[in-house]
């Protein structure tokens, strides 16, 4: 029995959750496997695990289920729901925690006025955990009968994802790549180097060409590779901050003044277009 439920899919966020849950905890926290059920099915069974526990914080990964899932379980509880945590504390007897706002711009702190009390913790706040949190795993007790009804209208094959966080090598590209077709000239280097694809908050937010998961920024993933290449990135502020922390970057653009030389440990000012199949040609 413990009064923190960490609801997870897999040992290794378990034991992140834990660290990051260990200001609310009065003991070793109790652990319930996600399964593979629907986020209403789920979160119907975190609710009846979490009464079975004694549990009266419930924390979960912010992944597109934990953060579903969650938040269905606070509003079932009529509990509030802080979701993106990138820290908690329990301050004058009250859970608070820390997360982005305004786009990225600040951070706010919370405070949960009631018990019980839910969270997701920011994935990054995950990927920084430090060490490992002790945990007991529960069996997970069946929830209230669900009244809902899913009725599939349509299949597509889903889209390729990517959890940039854990990247050795990226291959990263901004708005001075001009068309979406030419995606593929980027795909052919980062194929020929094992990397994964990373863009700028334009390719993703306002030209869609990409899915959010591959957007690096404050806004985006955190990202800790050994190698960061950014073609045709201007280097703002806000994109600096989610690969500082790369080992190795090379920058190329065509703009001798843009920001990102500043930080690059590799330049090349010069157009992508003429750059990129000279590198692919220069990895053989
Ligand atoms: C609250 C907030 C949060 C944000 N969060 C993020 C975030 O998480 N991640 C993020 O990336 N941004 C974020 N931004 C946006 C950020 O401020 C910048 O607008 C964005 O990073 C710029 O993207 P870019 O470098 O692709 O485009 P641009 O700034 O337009 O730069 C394009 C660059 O390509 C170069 N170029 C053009 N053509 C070529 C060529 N042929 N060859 C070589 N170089 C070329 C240009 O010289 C230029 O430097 C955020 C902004 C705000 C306000």
């Amino acid at each position: 029995m413990s009064n923190v439920l960490i609801y997870a899919a897999t040992e290794e966020d378990a034991k992140a959750l834990a660290v990051l849950a260990a200001p609310l905890a009065d003991g070793t926290p109790s652990f319930l496997k996600a399964s593979t059920g629907l986020p209403e099915a789920e979160a119907a069974t975190i609710v009846a695990t979490a009464g079975a526990e004694g549990a009266t914080v419930i924390v979960a990964p912010a992944s597109k289920k934990g953060n579903e899932a969650a938040a269905r379980a606070a509003e079932m509880l009529a509990a509030g729901c802080i979701t993106e945590a990138l820290s908690a504390a329990t301050k004058d007897g009250k859970i608070t925690a820390k997360r982005a706002i305004y786009g990225g711009v600040a951070v706010g702190e919370f405070a949960f006025e009631k018990s019980p009390a839910v969270l997701t913790f920011a994935l990054s706040a995950l990927a920084g955990a430090e060490g490992a949190g002790a945990y007991e795993a529960v069996a997970a007790v069946a929830g209230a009968e669900a009244s809902y009804r899913k009725e599939l209208v349509k299949s597509e094959p889903l889209a390729k994802t990517v959890d940039l966080t854990k990247a050795k090598r990226i291959v990263s590209f901004g708005r001075g790549l001009a068309k979406k077709d030419d995606i593929g000239t980027v795909e052919a280097l980062a194929q020929k180097l094992g990397a994964d694809i990373g863009c700028s908050r334009p390719i993703a937010e306002e030209l869609k060409w990409l899915p959010q998961e591959h957007q690096v920024g404050i806004t985006g993933a955190i990202v800790k590779p050994d190698l960061y290449i950014a073609l045709g990135i201007s280097g703002a502020i806000q994109h600096f901050a989610g690969m500082k922390d790369s080992k190795v970057i090379v920058a190329v653009n065509s703009n001798k003044n843009a920001p990102i030389f500043q930080f690059a440990d590799y330049g090349i000012v010069g157009d992508i277009y003429e750059v990129i199949p000279a590198l692919e040609q220069a990895l053989g």
